[in-house]
C-alpha cells in the first residue's frame, strides 16, 4: 500500500463542539457509515477540508491527490466520489455527458457553468423560481429542479 503518511495526516482533530462545519474527515465518514479506508480519508480531507463549496471533477480530484501524496488509481477516485455521493457527503452535477462535477454543497442550488472555462459557480435557491411545470407523469412526483445557465465565458 502506498501512501502510509496519509492516516496521521487525518488525525486532526479539532475539539468538536458538535458544529457540523469543523467535524473532521473522520467523523463525515462515520456520520455517514462509510468505513474510514486511508484513501476514503485521505480524499474527504481534501474535498472538504478546505473554506466554502467546491466542485471537482474526478480528474482534477486526482490531480490533487498527487500532488498532496496519495497515490490512489483515477478508477479508486471514481469509486469513492460515487460512494461518497451516494452517502449523502457530496452532490453529482451532470454538466453534459462525460463531464460531472463533484459538488461539496449538498443543500438545494443551482449553477452558473462557464463554458469556455468548465468552471461552476453556484447559485442559491431562493433567487430561482420556475414558474411553468408540467405536472410530473401518472405516478412519479417532482424530486429536485435543477438549474444550470451556461454561460458563453
Ligand atoms: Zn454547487
Amino acid at each position: 500500500m502506498a501512501g502510509e503518511a496519509i492516516y496521521t495526516m487525518d488525525n486532526n482533530q479539532q475539539p468538536s463542539v458538535g458544529m457540523r462545519p469543523y467535524s473532521s474527515a473522520l467523523d463525515r465518514l462515520r456520520d455517514v457509515g462509510l468505513r474510514p479506508t486511508r484513501q476514503r480519508l485521505a480524499l474527504a480531507k481534501i474535498l472538504f477540508s478546505g473554506d466554502g463549496n467546491r466542485h471537482v471533477t474526478a480528474e482534477e480530484l486526482h490531480s490533487e491527490a498527487r500532488q498532496n501524496g496519495v497515490s490512489v488509481s483515477l478508477a479508486t477516485i471514481y469509486n469513492t466520489l460515487h460512494q461518497f455521493t451516494q452517502a449523502g457527503l457530496l452532490n453529482e452535477v451532470v454538466v453534459e455527458a462525460g463531464r460531472s462535477y463533484f459538488d461539496t454543497n449538498t443543500e438545494e442550488h443551482h449553477h452558473f457553468f462557464f463554458e469556455r472555462t468548465n468552471r461552476l459557480q453556484d447559485i442559491s435557491a431562493e433567487v430561482i423560481s420556475v414558474s411553468k411545470m408540467p405536472p410530473p407523469p401518472e405516478g412519479s412526483k417532482v424530486k429536485s429542479v435543477d438549474v444550470i445557465i451556461r454561460l458563453d465565458a
